[in-house]
């Protein structure tokens, strides 16, 4: 072995595969009382792989509580579907964590989500929210969460619910394919384009479909998580 070595590394041509072998181990172990390449490989299996990351909010507790414990779960609650309605709606134009931040304020400010009792507010109540700095202080939006406790409260008149409604158009597939970044994820899709017209229909407002479709995967009518998200491999082990 070594008559035949070309620059670096051996020919293959000329060396025969097993001390080919003993080369690159000797190269990569050049002294004698190194460990046997077997430990080494051992060792180098045991060793965790790095944490995957999550889909997004790592190295924020409250957006990593939200991700791994809330974001894509499936939602049957009226209530809870029109909270994620209306802060979807006080989203717009800022980051989730703005809105998530200030979540139990607006619970507190707007009764508890309560959409009879929203329905009946009016300038006076308008007026409170515009003073609060817990909420999103924007008066359009405001008008539209009250427009829209309205529109559910006709939505129950009427026999429906939010949950019927909001599933009824929930895709076949709950995965839009493979998705391994927010590249992959698509921003609306025509199932969250019907959402948005069948809401419009019934009176409900900033209900676009890219609104829809952020409602959708939080709600966990779509599953969203990426492909190496922790949480997805923790679904797929359960
Ligand atoms: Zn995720």
């Amino acid at each position: 072995m070594g008559a035949n070595v070309i620059g670096p590394w051996p020919s293959v041509q000329l060396v025969s595969p097993c001390s080919y072998y003993l080369l690159v181990l000797l190269r990569l172990r050049p002294t004698l009382d190194s460990p046997p390449l077997f430990a080494e490989t051992c060792r180098m299996a045991a060793r965790p792989s790095p944490p995957a990351e999550r889909c997004f909010g790592t190295g924020d507790p409250l957006m990593e509580r939200y991700h791994d414990l809330e974001w894509g779960v499936p939602m049957h609650n009226d209530t809870g579907l029109f909270e994620h309605l209306a802060l979807e709606g006080f989203q717009s134009g800022l980051s989730w964590s703005v809105v998530l931040r200030k979540r139990e304020t607006f619970r507190a400010a707007f009764a508890q989500w309560d959409a009879r009792r929203i329905a009946r507010f009016g300038e006076r109540d308008i007026a409170r929210l515009l003073a609060d700095p817990g909420i999103v202080r924007n008066r359009r939006k405001i008008e539209a969460t009250i427009t829209n406790a309205k529109a559910l409260v006709a939505l129950w008149k009427s026999g429906g619910t939010l949950d019927v409604l909001l599933w009824s158009h929930a895709p076949a597939q709950a995965r839009p394919g493979r998705l391994r970044t927010w590249a992959d994820v698509p921003t609306e899709t025509a199932e969250s384009r019907a959402l948005a017209q069948d809401l419009k229909a019934r009176g409900f407002v900033f209900v676009g479909p890219v609104t829809m479709y952020a409602l959708m995967q939080a709600c966990g009518l779509v599953d969203c998580h990426f492909e190496n998200c922790p949480v997805r491999a923790t679904k797929a082990r359960s």
